[in-house]
């Protein structure tokens, strides 16, 4: 596992993505030193900086750019992200057998530029533990903020990882027991799901049990994120305040997809934070296309292509409206679930653009946006003296090609080089 040393590293790009400025610039230096960042300026001032008296090193990358480390707001590292349901991941495997699957994971998010990742629900203590095992050091990873099992109604979606609780009392009951469990933040199921016992067109809880969830996490300085995939539940979610809205999407309960400008109009004006997850049914449509190309498509395959090709439009046209309304948008993949798998988390960043999102704008939704919803942008999220030396150094300008994010040149965490994706299998 590497480790952060004192060498002073001074890194010098063809340019800096800081996540300050709106443009990349060039003729900056970034200087590392144990776990943070040094200092940023002038490459001609670089060679004057005081190591300390530690060993000092240059690292030159002068086609790429450095950026700080990705942050995926939304992932799920129990799941394999194979096709399998969350039931089937359920019945078929036992606790240990997903955690390890989850110390995998976390090395495939690291190795792709992903410094730091939220994970949206895992089952009973598994989140914990990665943590733990990542603490350990036997585990190589991000930084992972974890939730724990959701708080979910009886039944509803995610119900088997362990978070059901009904009732003011037992949802306070259950996020208190969370907290004290390590989890980083609060996330609840507030409407239906996959999970088949559950509604997605429908919202689980009510505004007052929603509260008191909000009530609880808050007072322990804990951000709350809510699965919301029906208006009714995205409402009830704006009622709560919590911090941020995933998938959000406007479906009546019936399952029918409508536009609605005073639910847009709530979300800009709450400046709650938005994770579209679209990234999700992008990697859907690109597996299928690329199955079809390969062998051709059975005629469910077709059929599955087809909705999600229309459920993908309708997702750009909503979350296209809403940027415009001025709402915030965070990046979260997803991953884990479905067929979207750990390592592509460039793919989500790339469908905020398409919404909308300038290339700078979509890289600060990956980066501070999701650093900020959970309260710890004083410590990452940009390049900046103080804040931790996670950083990402891509081939190209990803300022002007955006999917340049994905031609990963460099990983830093906490100071330590990581190894890429490419470094991994050059080694076999
Ligand atoms: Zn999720």
């Amino acid at each position: 596992m590497p480790q952060a040393d004192n060498t002073l590293k001074v890194i010098k790009p063809g340019r800096l993505i800081d996540g300050v400025h709106d443009s990349a610039m060039e003729g900056t230096a970034v200087a590392i030193q144990g776990k943070s960042i040094k200092w940023v300026g002038p490459v001609s001032q670089a060679e004057g900086l005081d190591s300390g008296g530690a060993a000092r090193e240059t690292l030159e990358f002068p086609g790429a750019t450095l950026l700080a480390g990705l942050f995926d707001i939304h992932t799920h590292t129990n799941m394999p992200g194979d096709g399998r349901t969350g039931e089937e991941v359920n019945e078929g495997e036992n606790d240990q057998q997903r955690l390890l699957r989850s110390a995998v994971n976390a090395t495939a998010a690291v190795a792709s530029g992903v410094t730091t990742m939220c994970d949206c629900g895992s089952w009973n203590r598994n989140g914990f533990a990665l943590k733990e095992g990542l603490a350990m050091g036997v585990v190589e990873g991000p930084r992972v903020l974890v939730s724990g099992p959701p708080l979910t109604v009886t039944g509803g979606h995610l119900y088997y990882m362990g978070g059901e609780a009904d009732g003011i009392d037992a949802v306070r009951s259950m996020t208190r027991s969370l907290i004290k469990q390590g989890a980083d933040f609060i996330k609840i199921a507030a409407s239906g799901g996959s999970t088949s016992t559950s509604d997605p067109y429908r919202a689980s809880y009510s505004v007052p049990e929603l509260t008191a969830i909000v009530e609880e996490a808050h007072n322990r300085g804990r951000s709350v994120l809510a699965h919301c995939r029906c208006t009714d539940a995205i409402n009830s979610a704006l009622d709560a305040g919590v911090d941020a809205i995933l998938h959000c999407s406007f479906y009546d309960n019936d399952g029918t997809y409508r536009w609605d400008q005073k639910t847009a109009d709530r979300l800009a004006e709450s400046g709650t934070w938005l994770n579209p997850t679209m990234g999700l049914g992008r990697a859907n449509r690109e597996r299928l296309e690329r199955l079809k190309s390969e062998r051709g498509l059975t005629p469910d395959e077709e059929e599955r292509l087809e909705r999600s090709t229309a459920s993908g439009a309708r997702s750009l046209d909503q979350f296209s409206t809403l940027v415009k309304a001025g709402v915030r948008l965070v990046g979260g993949s997803d991953c884990g679930w479905s067929y979207y798998p750990f390592g592509d988390f460039q793919g989500e960043v790339l469908s905020l653009h398409e919404a909308g999102l300038s290339p700078i704008e979509a890289i600060r939704a990956g980066t501070l946006s999701p650093a900020t919803a959970l309260g710890i942008q004083d410590s990452i999220g940009t390049v900046e003296p103080g804040k931790e030396a996670d950083l990402l150094v891509v081939n190209g300008d990803p300022s002007q090609d955006l999917a340049q994010l994905r031609d990963v040149a460099a990983v830093f965490k906490g100071g330590a080089r990581v190894a890429t994706n490419k470094e991994r299998a050059a080694l076999g």
